[in-house]
Order: structure tokens, then sequence, then C-alpha cells
């Protein structure tokens, strides 16, 4: 007789494994189907492979400016296999603290090709063919999305690359074109040319970080384009052709200055759900655009069938996905009420980074709410200014009558960190004056919230 468990999650990325782990801490029988190894895109291919380069590329950066801070270090070189390889090294610890925490909650770990014929029934294909059947009271997809590509545009994954395949390069590309200005466009914008390539950044929006409010993606081209990194935003490739020398771009819109062919080429256009052979042909889920349609309760069409994460539509985010897991688990079996929208943050890692939560200044006037911005530059901030870390700003959006906070808005050295005081703020419905009365340590970051704040009403002391 096959394994019965209560709950089966087919993919063990930030939405299954944290499902897992949290449906085990209910004392549910628990296994987790996974076809690679547990960490799923983000700790694999993607959030922490990813901060680990920038880190690198920050210290690339910071060698090249080294007489800045008084030292003199002569030429410096690089071995970009070895660069690389300290970033696989952290997603294979992160990878391994997972299968630590699936043992620690007793979590049956059942490696394999996850597919489902009908309702409370899980096949697993194993690498060796063999195939493995198991009963499961509630089955839970958590099987990721996958990136997408463009109309003319087909990825060999030599020349024409995704994420996965620039995570792995070994050697630094002498030219690269990167197709789409969302995070992870921006970010690897940013560690390439930090290794000397010549990097030519393609938006088919007005702006870089489309999403982002204007005044973040408009600084942020500035201080790009002011590292050599050519950004052309309105502009559309319609066609690659590969050959000897890599790929040949055709542009409409703008066309980069320094001719259209480059060593390599980077799509990241978006992702599509991660739906390969997992539902036999009777077995019929609802889409929407897509992805999987989900109830208020992360529920699919079929009772007994849920599904969380980024197979489940946007935003395609790691918190998001672990927030998901723990309201679905929550609602399954802590008898709470899950929620399906909430605040939240928005966060890119180049150098000045982009942190954002709530509403833009252009949504607002879209609404026609009534707002009052408080906006305050690191410049003029001590511990900025001490640090060398004076590039950008913090803008706080206000409502005009009761002073909740409605957006945050940072572009600077810790703007990932310092949202959090923001998305807290406004998940407690905080106004200006609760922020004006928080105490600020100084010097920090962090005070430019408070005279944002302050500038909101007129009252910036440092400015
Ligand atoms: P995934 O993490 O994709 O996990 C799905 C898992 O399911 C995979 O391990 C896959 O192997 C497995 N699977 C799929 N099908 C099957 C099957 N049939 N059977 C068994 N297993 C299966 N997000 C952030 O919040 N911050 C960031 O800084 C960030 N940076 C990113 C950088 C890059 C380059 C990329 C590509 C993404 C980044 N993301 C980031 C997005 C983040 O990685 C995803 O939002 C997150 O991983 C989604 O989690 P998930 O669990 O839904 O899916």
């Amino acid at each position: 007789m096959a394994d019965k468990y209560d709950l089966m999650v087919i993919g063990g990325g930030p939405a299954g494994y944290v499902a897992a782990i949290k449906a085990a801490q209910y004392g549910k029988k628990v296994a987790m189907v996974e076809v690679e190894r547990a960490g799923g895109t983000c700790l694999n291919w993607g959030c922490i492979p990813t901060k680990a380069l920038l880190k690198q590329a920050e210290f690339a950066i910071h060698l090249k400016h080294a007489e800045d801070y008084g030292f003199t270090v002569g030429e410096v070189s690089f071995d970009f296999a070895q660069v690389v390889a300290k970033s696989r090294k952290a997603a294979d610890k992160m990878a391994a603290g997972i299968d630590h925490l699936f043992k620690k909650n007793k979590i049956a770990w059942l490696k394999g090709q996850g597919s489902i014929d009908r309702p409370g029934q899980v096949k697993v294909t194993k690498e060796d063919g063999g195939v493995d059947l198991y009963d499961a009271e509630t089955i839970l997809i958590a099987t990721g999305a996958k990136p997408r590509t463009l109309p003319g545009l087909v990825l060999d994954r030599q020349t024409v690359m995704t994420s996965r395949e620039a995570l792995a390069l070994t050697e630094v590309p002498k030219s690269i074109l990167i197709i789409g200005a969302g995070a992870i466009g921006v970010e690897f914008a940013y560690f390439y040319n930090a290794f000397g390539t010549k990097v030519t950044l393609v938006e088919f929006a007005p702006n870089i970080l489309p999403i982002e409010d204007e005044d973040s993606s408009i600084l942020l081209k500035r201080k790009f384009e002011s590292y050599g990194i050519e950004v052309l935003t309105e502009t559309k490739v319609t066609g690659l052709e590969l050959g000897a020398e890599g790929a040949t771009a055709t542009f409409v819109g703008k066309s980069p200055k320094a001719g259209n062919t480059f060593e390599k080429v980077l799509v990241a256009v978006g992702v599509e759900a991660r739906l390969d052979g997992l539902l036999g042909p009777d077995l019929k889920l609802d889409l929407f655009k897509g992805f999987l349609q989900t109830s208020d309760s992360y529920m699919t069409n079929i009772p007994g069938i849920y599904a969380i994460g980024d197979v489940i539509g946007p935003p395609w985010l790691a918190h998001q996905a672990s927030w998901e897991a723990g309201q679905c688990i929550d609602g399954l079996y802590g008898n709470k009420v899950p929620q399906k929208t909430h605040l939240v943050p928005g966060c890119t890692y180049c150098q000045p980074q982009v942190a954002s939560i709530g509403a833009t200044e252009k949504k607002l006037k879209e609404q026609g709410v009534a707002f009052k911005v408080g906006k305050f530059p690191f410049i003029a901030n001590g511990k900025a200014v001490g640090t060398g870390d004076t590039d950008g700003f913090v803008k706080l959006l206000y409502g005009a009558e009761h002073h909740e906070l409605l957006g945050a808005h940072i572009v600077g050295s810790e703007a990932t960190e310092l949202i959090a005081e923001l998305n807290l703020a406004m998940n407690l419905e905080a106004t200006l004056e609760d922020i004006l009365g928080t105490m600020h340590a100084h010097p920090t970051l962090s005070e430019v919230i408070a005279d944002a704040t302050a500038a909101a009403i007129g009252k910036a002391v440092h400015m």
C-alpha cells in the first residue's frame, strides 16, 4: 500500500519548503517532492547567488576606488570563475540548510518529478525512471516559475541566456545586451559592469525598474549611465541573429551607440508558470494569464489541491511566496482566515539600492488621493557623509488629511534594509506623527526617514 500523507508539497522553493515546515509544526505528516534540490529558484538560482555576486561587484568597485579610502593597491586582477564559485558555495550552503530543516521537522524527502493525475494522489518519477505513487489528503503545488522569452528571441542558453545560465558563466563576457530592466536585469547590469563588461540595458517602458516610483527610476538610470552602462528605454529588441561573434540585435526605438553585436544576451523579461509534466490529461486546473488560479484560501478549482508561490502569479518574489505558504497552511490547519493580498516590499540590490512599499506618487495621483510628499537626500545625512554613501534619497507619501503613510521609496546604500521600518509602519497604519515620535539612532542612515517625514510638513531640520 502507498504511503499516505496529510500534505504532499510539490516544489521545494520558498513557497513549498516553508509550507512543508509549517504543516509539520502543526503535527501533520508531510512529504516534499522536489526534482532538483531544496531551496528552489530563490536559494539556488535567484535571490541568494545574485546577492553573493552583487557583494563581489561592490568589492570590485571599492578596489577600483581604493585611493578614496587612503589605500594604494596597485593593479588588481580577478578570477571570474572563482567569483562565480563563491556564489555557488553560498547557494550550496543554503540548500544544505533546508535539507537539515526537513530532517529536523521529519518531512519525507521524495526526490523526483511530481505529477498529479487525480486529487488525493501524487506520482513521483525518479531519476532512474522508476515511479512511486503516494496518497495525500491535501496536495500543495509550489512549482514556481521559469524565465520566459519574447517572440523572435530564441534562447540557445549559450549566447542568448536566461538568468540561470548567466549565474554559471565562468568567463566574464566582453559585452552583454540585457533585455528587460526589472530587478533581475538591473542587478545583472550592475554586476557585469563592475567586472568590466560593456553593458547595454534595454527596457520597453519609459523607465528602468518600471514599477518603482519615477524619481527612483530616474535617479538609478542617471547613476547607471555614470558607471558607463548604456541604458536604452522605450526600446524593443525585435530580433537576434546568432553568429561567430555573438548575437546581432535589431532594435525598435533607440539603438546602442557602440554597435549591435553582443558576446552574450541575457533575456530578463519576466516569467511563466512552471507546469511542465505536472498535471495529468484528465486534471483540468483553472488558469489566469497562464498561472494557476486559486481561491481566497489558495485552493485551486479542485478541492484538495492548493497552490502557492510564483506558480499562482505576481508578484514573483520569495517573501511573497513564503508569506502565501504561511497563510495557506494557517488556513488549512490553524483555523485562521488566510489573506490573499498584503503589503509587498520591492527591493533591487544594485548600488545604490532601490526599495519601496505601498503606492507610488503616480498611483496616488491616478487614484485622486490627496497626499503630502516628504523627500530628503542622503547627502545631508551624517552617517552617509561619513561612510561615503551619499547617493539617493528617502521619499515618503503621507495622506493629506490623516497623515497615514501611503508609500515609501528609497534609493541608497542600505535601502533594502531601511524599507523594513516603513513596511512595519504601513502595516500598523502609522502616521507622520508616529514616525516623528520615534527616535532614530545617530548616526544612522535611518535618520533620513525622520528627516523626510519632517520635510513632508516643511519642518526638516537638516536641510
Ligand atoms: P521556486 O523557488 O521556483 O521553487 C519551485 C521548485 O519546484 C523548484 O525547486 C523546482 O525544481 C521545483 N519543481 C518544479 N516543478 C516540479 C515538479 N513537477 N516536481 C518536483 N519539483 C518541481 N525574489 C526576491 O524576493 N528577492 C530577490 O532578490 C530575488 N532575486 C531573484 C533573482 C533571480 C535571478 C531570479 C530568477 C529570481 C529572483 N527572485 C527574487 C524571485 C524568487 O526566486 C522567486 O519569487 C521564488 O523563488 C519563488 O518561490 P517558489 O517557491 O514559488 O518557486
